[in-house]
């Protein structure tokens, strides 16, 4: 955290007439205005022939306006929007960014622009001396592989303290992504059984029942294992297998993500099983020969005191039965099973389930008994369902995390290490990839995908809320 002074006065967003600006980073904005956090300068800037109007009659129709407190916000953001137009190559689009900002001390400089303009943009802010006050956000993906990733970090270090660095997963702005770490850290009867005596496996699933919806051009290029594994996946395993904090302060609980990563040895190919959904190369911007998996499957390990030997299965695809992410936990089962129906398959041992998606919902499977004169158990689940009136609730990811960066709490961001290592883990996969087998839509990806939980039963169906 910072001090007030130090809050961002201004918010400078480059690719504003882009389509992430627009789905998600003026919609944060407004929620920022309707939380009385927004600054009231925040600059549009991009190459488009705009002026301050035109930006502000983008910005205006795009935003939801169905209460007094989103009209509100709608407006106040409006009134805030000024536009610098030039090219990110040129000084003098940085010139004209750095008098519009007059009197403003601490920029969040955010590039919610294509990955091959960030280095130019980084050394222009640079040049203009915005690194010495400004903060800024880089989106994913961050590189392609580790070189780029380490290409990128040297880029930005060079230029920026990584304490004014805010690379971003919008995954771990989410609300159940962080009950996680709170479940795990404000209570006190998970910790002893949280270890390899207790739990047996991990799953953790990020399914999507629709395919690359007109975005085949970008997909092809980038595959499951880059566009949510490594990044989105890999941190989540991390709230999951973290060791307890020092604080909850920035520096103590990046470590700790960090030193998971570090213990993960690199995934054998072999570990990995890559799919293909039919019909993939009929897709508008697919290569007719594409290697690209649009589902992927792994076993990953962490070679720690406290997970070794427990296998983390993770798959994530497109065209799958649905759309769900949701982290399972899975208990060993207990040592005699006393009240198991001999005619039945046995009782599903314990699990812990985080949905992030569609539910939000926390559950924990436990036998109870079955009514009745017989001792026999019955599976129930214990479980919360987050409530939007009564919680709060809202997609507020991107909101959160930019009141995060504003403030300079780095909490929830990656550090340089911690993608590098990411990026270290899947490197042998990105080189040697296992070839695509293809499957057909709507089912749960190429059969190999089972066949990696050997010894560990069968994937969590996130429908059913049981194997
Ligand atoms: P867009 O392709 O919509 O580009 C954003 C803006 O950047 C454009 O409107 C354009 O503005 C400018 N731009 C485009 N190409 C170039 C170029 N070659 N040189 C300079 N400027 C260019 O991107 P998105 O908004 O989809 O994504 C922005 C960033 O966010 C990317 O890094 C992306 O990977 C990341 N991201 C996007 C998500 C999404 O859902 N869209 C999700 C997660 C991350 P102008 O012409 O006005 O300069």
């Amino acid at each position: 955290m910072t001090t007030d002074e130090q809050i961002s006065d201004a918010i400078v967003l480059f690719g504003a007439s882009g389509d992430l600006a627009r789905r998600k980073l003026f919609p944060a904005l407004q929620r920022l205005a309707e939380q009385d956090r927004l600054p009231d300068t925040v600059v549009g800037i991009g190459r488009s022939a705009w002026g301050d109007d035109e930006l502000r009659a983008h910005a205006g129709s795009m935003l939801p306006k169905d209460t007094d407190g989103q009209r509100r916000a709608a407006d106040r953001l409006v009134g805030s929007l000024r536009y610098v137009q030039g090219d990110y190559g040129a000084r003098a689009t940085y010139e004209r960014l750095v008098t519009t900002l007059e009197g403003r001390h601490h920029p969040l400089l955010y590039l919610a622009i294509p990955p091959s303009v960030f280095e130019t943009v980084v050394a222009g802010l640079a040049e203009a001396g915005l690194h010495e006050r400004g903060r800024v956000v880089i989106e994913k993906p961050f590189g392609r592989d580790l070189a780029s990733a380490q290409r990128l970090n040297r880029c930005l270090l060079d230029h920026f303290d990584e304490s004014r660095v805010f690379r971003i997963d919008h995954f771990l702005g989410k609300e159940e992504v962080l009950d996680l770490l709170v479940l795990r850290f404000a209570n006190v009867f998970l910790e002893p059984v949280w270890n390899r005596q207790y739990i047996d496996h991990v799953q953790i699933t990020m399914a999507e029942d629709f395919g690359v919806e007109g975005r085949g051009g970008f997909y092809d290029e980038v595959g499951a294992l880059r566009d949510v594994v490594q990044n989105h996946l890999l941190q989540l395993l991390t709230l999951v297998a973290m060791e307890p904090p020092s604080s909850s302060d920035a520096a103590a609980l990046r470590d700790e993500r960090s030193k998971v990563l570090r213990a993960m040895p690199p995934l054998e190919p072999a570990q990995v099983v890559r799919g293909q959904v039919a019909g993939y190369r009929d897709e508008a911007g697919v290569a007719p020969d594409s290697q690209a998996e649009t589902f992927v499957a792994l076993r990953a390990h962490i070679d720690s005191w406290r997970w070794a030997g427990v296998p983390f299965f993770i798959r994530a695809g497109k065209n799958l039965p649905v759309t769900a992410t949701e982290v399972m936990v899975e208990f060993v089962r207990p040592p005699r099973l006393f009240f198991a129906r001999e005619d039945a398959p046995a009782p599903h041992p314990n699990h812990l389930v985080f949905q992030v998606k569609p539910d939000e919902r926390l559950g924990l499977s436990v036998q109870i008994k079955e009514p009745g004169d017989d001792l026999f158990s019955r599976k129930v689940e214990l479980a919360y369902r987050y409530d939007e009136q009564q919680d709060g609730v809202r997609d507020d990811a991107y909101a959160r995390l930019l009141g995060d960066a504003m403030e300079g709490d780095q909490r929830l961001f990656a550090r340089a290490d911690s993608v590098e290592e990411s990026w270290r883990i899947v490197a042998p996969v990105l080189e040697r990839p296992p070839p695509v087998e293809t499957y057909p839509a709507g089912s749960w990806g190429p059969p190999a995908a089972a066949d990696l939980l050997q010894g560990h039963g069968v994937w969590h169906d996130p429908r059913t809320g049981g194997p």
